[in-house]
């Protein structure tokens, strides 16, 4: 927070500095423009904080069993739309892709 502090006093140094040779109104509307600036930026930063994520998302572009008898070893293997492989003992793909987190949705 500190550091926040120190950015923003050096901002206002350069605001006093260069509006200087300004005249009274001329310094009060720079330093307005610049408070809606800063409104904006926090406003901004609030909503973004506040919007809920948008769960991430794939399906299962093909599937096939890899089955190696002779070792008694098979598994299924899932391409995902997100591009990623994923195995599986089972049939079904696993609920949530191992590489990246995205929810493995039906079509
Ligand atoms: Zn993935």
């Amino acid at each position: 927070m500190s550091e926040v502090n120190q950015k923003l006093e050096n901002i206002l140094d350069c605001i006093n500095k260069e509006t200087n040779s300004m005249d009274y109104n001329e310094r009060a509307m720079v330093l307005l423009l610049v408070m809606e600036m800063l409104k904006c930026a926090v406003e901004l930063d609030i909503l973004d904080t506040l919007r809920p994520k948008k769960e991430r998302t794939c399906k299962v572009e093909s599937s096939f069993l890899n089955d190696f008898s002779s070792n008694h070893e098979c598994w299924y293997e899932f391409e995902l739309s997100c591009g990623h492989h994923v195995t599986s003992d089972v049939m079904e793909p696993p609920n949530y892709c191992e590489e990246c987190g995205a929810k493995v949705v039906s079509a």
